[in-house]
Formats: C-alpha cells, sequence, structure tokens
C-alpha cells in the first residue's frame, strides 16, 4: 500500500509518494508534468477539466473556470455553476480527484491514505475545510501538515542528532509564507509564522502584463486591446512563461499582434527586477517582521534558510535575501519540496496508524512514539511488510512527532473599561499567536458591564489579520455562548475565562462567574461542512467526469 503527500497549491497542485527504494518521487500528471494548475474548468453540467486546459480557458469562460480557490478555503461562500452548488471544499474536492486519479494512472496503485498540506497561516476553519475536500474526494486524510514543515522532511534538515533551527521562506503563486522551525532530535516544533495570503507569482505575472500591455499601447495608442479578452488571456499565458524564463535567461522577447498592429517588446531580467521590486521587498518586511518574533522566542541564529515555492526559482530572491539578512540560502525542487516532504510525513502517519495500541489512531493523529517503539516485533514487521519499507525505517518513522503553534491569535469580545460611556468594544486576546499546541494560557479575570446583569453572553473571536489586533475589525466572530439565570449582580463582579486548544486546534472555553458559580463550556464548532453535506458532496463531485 502505498502513501501519498499532496501539496494542494493556490495555483498549482503536486502529488508525491515513497517509490520502491523509500524515497520520495513526484507523481507526474497527465500530460507528464510535475505540477498541475490547481483550475477547474465546469465545461459541461457533467464533465470537469483541471489544470492546463482549464488554466488556459480562464479568461475565456470567465463564469465557468474557478483559480485561486484555496483563498476561499474556510469561507461559507457559494459557487454556482451549470446549475449545481458549488463551495470551496467541493472545488477542492475536484482538483484532489483529478490528482488522485492521475497519480493512480502514474504509479499503478490506487490513491487512499494521503497527507494534505496547508499553509502555516492557515486558522483552525481552513484545515478542517482542507481535510473536508479531502474527504469529498474519497480520500482517507491522515492528516493536514503545515507546508513548511513539510518542506523541512524534504530537505533533509530533520535529523535525530542536535537541535537546528530553520527559516523556510515559501513564495508560491498566490501566498507568501515565513516561518521558523526548530527541530530537536525526532521533534519538529514550529516556533512562529507569518505570511501574506494574496501575494504570489501571479503578482509578478500581472506587472508583466501591465508592462507587455503599456508597451504595446505606447506604440498604438487608439487600440483596443485592454478591453480583448482573448488578447489579454493570450498575455496572462504569455507573461507567466517570460517570467519563468528570466530566472535562467537575462532577457526575453515578446510579439504581440492585435487587429493588424503589431509590436515586439523586449524584457530584461534587470528591467523585470525593477519593475516588480516592490512585491520582493514586501515579503522581506514580513521575514524581517518572523525574524523578529523568532528573536523574542529565543532564536538567535538560523541554521539553514529554505526556499520553497516555484517563485523562489528567481534570481533575485535569494540574492535580496542573502543582502539584506545576509542569509546563505538552500534551493532545491522548490515547488516539488512540499508534495515530497508530505510524502515523508504521509508515510509516518501512516507507521504510527498500523501500529497497534497506538492511542491517537482513531483521530488519525499521530502523537507519541512511545508506545510505537514498545508495539511487538510482529506487529512491526506486519507494518513494515504492508508499507514495503524495512522493520529499521518503521521504529526511526515511528519516533518522531510534529508539534504546530496556534496560526492566529484568540480571544472573547469585552467592553473597553477605557472608555467612558463604555460603549467601545473590543477583543481581548486569552491565546497568543504562535503558542506552541497543545495550549492552555493563563485563566484570564474579566468583570460585568452593569449593575443587575443576570445573564453574560460570551463571544469566541479570531484574529483576521496578518497581526494582531484589538479592532473588531481586524479579528472574525467564531463563536458563541451565554451564561444565565444569575442573581442580579453589582458591576465588575469576576468572570474567569480559561481557552485551551489541542494538537488538532479544538478550542475549548470555560467562563465562569464566580460569586453564583454558574458557568459555561464551549467546544468550539468550527464553521464548516456537516457530515451530510461532506456526504451530498462527495456524491455531487463522483457523479462529474474528469479529464485533463
Ligand atoms: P503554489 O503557491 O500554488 O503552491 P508553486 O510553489 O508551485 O505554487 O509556485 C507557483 C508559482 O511559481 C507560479 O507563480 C509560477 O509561475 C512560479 N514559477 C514556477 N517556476 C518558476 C520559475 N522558473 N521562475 C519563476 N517563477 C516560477
Ligand atoms: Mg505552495
Amino acid at each position: 500500500m502505498a502513501t501519498y503527500g499532496i501539496d494542494l497549491g493556490t495555483t498549482y497542485s503536486c502529488v508525491a509518494y515513497i517509490d520502491d527504494t523509500g524515497r520520495p518521487a513526484v507523481a507526474k500528471n497527465m500530460v507528464g508534468e510535475d505540477t498541475t494548475p490547481s483550475v477547474v474548468y465546469f465545461e459541461t453540467p457533467d464533465n470537469v477539466v483541471v489544470g492546463r486546459d482549464a488554466k488556459n480557458s480562464a479568461k475565456l469562460e470567465p463564469d465557468l473556470v474557478v483559480s485561486l480557490i484555496k483563498r476561499q478555503m474556510g469561507q461559507d461562500i457559494e459557487l454556482s455553476f451549470h446549475g449545481t452548488t458549488h463551495t470551496p471544499e467541493s472545488i477542492s474536492a475536484l482538483i484532489l480527484s483529478e490528482l488522485a486519479r492521475a497519480a493512480t494512472e502514474f504509479t499503478g496503485e490506487p490513491v487512499r491514505e494521503v497527507v494534505i498540506t496547508v499553509p502555516a497561516y492557515f486558522g483552525v476553519a481552513e484545515r478542517e475545510a482542507t481535510r473536508n475536500a479531502g474527504r469529498i474526494a474519497g480520500l482517507d486524510v491522515l492528516n493536514v501538515v503545515p507546508e513548511p514543515v513539510a518542506a523541512a522532511l524534504h530537505y533533509e534538515v530533520v535529523t535525530p542528532a542536535g537541535e537546528r533551527t530553520i527559516l523556510v521562506y515559501d513564495l508560491g503563486g498566490g501566498t507568501f509564507d515565513t516561518t521558523v522551525i526548530k527541530v530537536a532530535g525526532n521533534e519538529i516544533n514550529v516556533v512562529c509564522t507569518d505570511g501574506d495570503h494574496h501575494l504570489g507569482g501571479v503578482d509578478w505575472d500581472e506587472r508583466i502584463v501591465r508592462h507587455l500591455l503599456d508597451s504595446f499601447l505606447a506604440e498604438h495608442p487608439d487600440s483596443e486591446v485592454a478591453d480583448n479578452e482573448d488578447f489579454l488571456q493570450e498575455l496572462t499565458i504569455a507573461a507567466e512563461e517570460m517570467k519563468k524564463a528570466l530566472s535562467s535567461t537575462t532577457s526575453r522577447r515578446h510579439n504581440m499582434r492585435f487587429g493588424g498592429d503589431t509590436a515586439r517588446v523586449e524584457l530584461t531580467r534587470e528591467r523585470f527586477e525593477q519593475i516588480t521590486g516592490e512585491l520582493l521587498e514586501r515579503t522581506l518586511d514580513i521575514t524581517e517582521r518572523t525574524v523578529a518574533t523568532a528573536r523574542d522566542k529565543g532564536v538567535a541564529s538560523f541554521d539553514d534558510v529554505l526556499l520553497v515555492g516555484g517563485a523562489t526559482r528567481m534570481p533575485a530572491v535569494a540574492a535580496r535575501i542573502a543582502e539584506r539578512f545576509g542569509f546563505e540560502t538552500k534551493l532545491h525542487d522548490p515547488d516539488l519540496a512540499v508534495a515530497k516532504g508530505a510524502a515523508r510525513f504521509a508515510l509516518i502517519e501512516s507507521v504510527k496508524l498500523h501500529l497497534p495500541g497506538e492511542e491517537a489512531s482513531q483521530s488519525g493523529q499521530a502523537t507519541a512514539g512511545k508506545q510505537a517503539t514498545a508495539a511487538s516485533p510482529a506487529a512491526v514487521q506486519r507494518v513494515a511488510d504492508q508499507l514495503g519499507i524495512t522493520t529499521e525505517a518503521v521504529r526511526e518513522l515511528a519516533k518522531k512527532k510534529v508539534r504546530t503553534v496556534v496560526p492566529r491569535a484568540f480571544g472573547i469580545k469585552v467592553v473597553d473599561s477605557a472608555d467612558p460611556d463604555l460603549r467601545r468594544q473590543k477583543v481581548a486576546h486569552i491565546l497568543p499567536p504562535n503558542t506552541a499546541l497543545p495550549a492552555s494560557p493563563d485563566t484570564e479575570r474579566f468583570g460585568t458591564v452593569e449593575d443587575n446583569q443576570t445573564e453574560i453572553e460570551i463571544e469566541i473571536w479570531e484574529q483576521a489579520g496578518a497581526t494582531v489586533s484589538e479592532e473588531l475589525a481586524d479579528n472574525a466572530a467564531i463563536g458563541r455562548g451565554l451564561i444565565n439565570g444569575m442573581p442580579p449582580l453589582p458591576r465588575n463582579s469576576p468572570i474567569d475565562v480559561t481557552f485551551t486548544m489541542n494538537e488538532t486546534g479544538v478550542l475549548r472555553v470555560h467562563a465562569v462567574e464566580l460569586k453564583s458559580g454558574k458557568d459555561l463550556h464551549i467546544e468550539l464548532q468550527i464553521q464548516g461542512l456537516t457530515e451530510e453535506q461532506v456526504e451530498k458532496a462527495r456524491n455531487a463531485v463522483a457523479r462529474y467526469t474528469l479529464s485533463e
């Protein structure tokens, strides 16, 4: 039985598996490429096209083509195609189905047990949506793993000896992430993470498109080229190709023709770096913020700086990182690293899942190596046979542990006591971002606002912006509960609120009004699909024929 790692990217996805020699390998898609555009084209009511052809239809059939769906993961939105309703989960499931189909074709082995990667920046709802996308696609999602952790596994900087601190700079097609990871023995801990999920290679492409259009219009000022979708579609595709070419050559030409007008534009790497320099600096500013956060957490230096994401193939990335921070970076298969690392991770999870007596096996959350090493030799042998690896490898893998952090701050809505009118509301954060999971921060005390209050509403909010802010607008309400039936209390009666979050990101809140002892327990229902909705979506997705 093979285990697969899937990098479900914003713009490109990739599947890897562990080959006969025990090394991760990429399962090429139906057109022989390593990565597949994460684009879905609802060609007819029954047929869906995923990948390059879908991407090439994007501007021509804008109402039937979906790109960048990952940016919507975890959001409660619906999209309709040919009269059928879809969610971000079901559209992602179509991508996953096609990836699985192609991988089965390539390896000759069915894809069932998988690990899917998510940006470290993803919150609880987005991670849950990703799991559900896998389930809708009929896959058994062993776990979702942060992309930088997978990348670190690929770069083999995770070694049992000593302690290492790693900075991962991931510039993909639609997201940017920087993450600091600490590896100590078999434990991988995410120290902190930051990013911008609206910044990626597509922004570089857009700058080239604008440059090409401007050049064309400079020669033909009366042309209506900017309104022509066919032309813009071609230009977008050409722009990405030019960008990729400029990673290995220093100049590239492009010929444009529209309504009898022609223009020939030459773009040098130097000019390209000028028109996109500001984008790169934005990633460096975020990197600086990450380095500062890590420093506050006691990280003085980095043993490795890893470049991940296809866009880090642009030479300016490593060059500017070296100039600004003095870091020497590692660059190796940056757009395949996450999938290959995920395949390794899938193997680890699979070993733990199939070893008996392993408590976490029901949830698919592997945690401990203790029980695993205590597993009987016969059990270890069976798992080794099942997965086609050696018994030593099974024992080694079973020891590995990955710990993650809370990606964002969580808190409750309170009235600002500094406001004389007691009108201003804000979020008081109780669980700071980058706390290691499982997390149980100190209990915090709040007070009732008015005299004779008999009930208290507890509203739980999650940080929505890139940094922690107490403004409601920078946070999102994710749950609420009520303590009621209290005797009328004087103003400022104490209420204690305790937050805990387990390893899989489930948030539990306990609030107690101290005078009456009345309390409230909330286990946060991640707003996602219900079991029934997943089942329904699975049937709907299974009905389509897929092609690439
Ligand atoms: P995702 O963010 O979807 O995981 P990838 O890591 O595969 O994406 O990165 C995709 C981005 O990398 C795209 O914007 C693509 O144009 C860009 N890219 C791929 N190869 C190169 C290259 N040789 N030079 C510059 N950019 C590249
Ligand atoms: Mg990626």
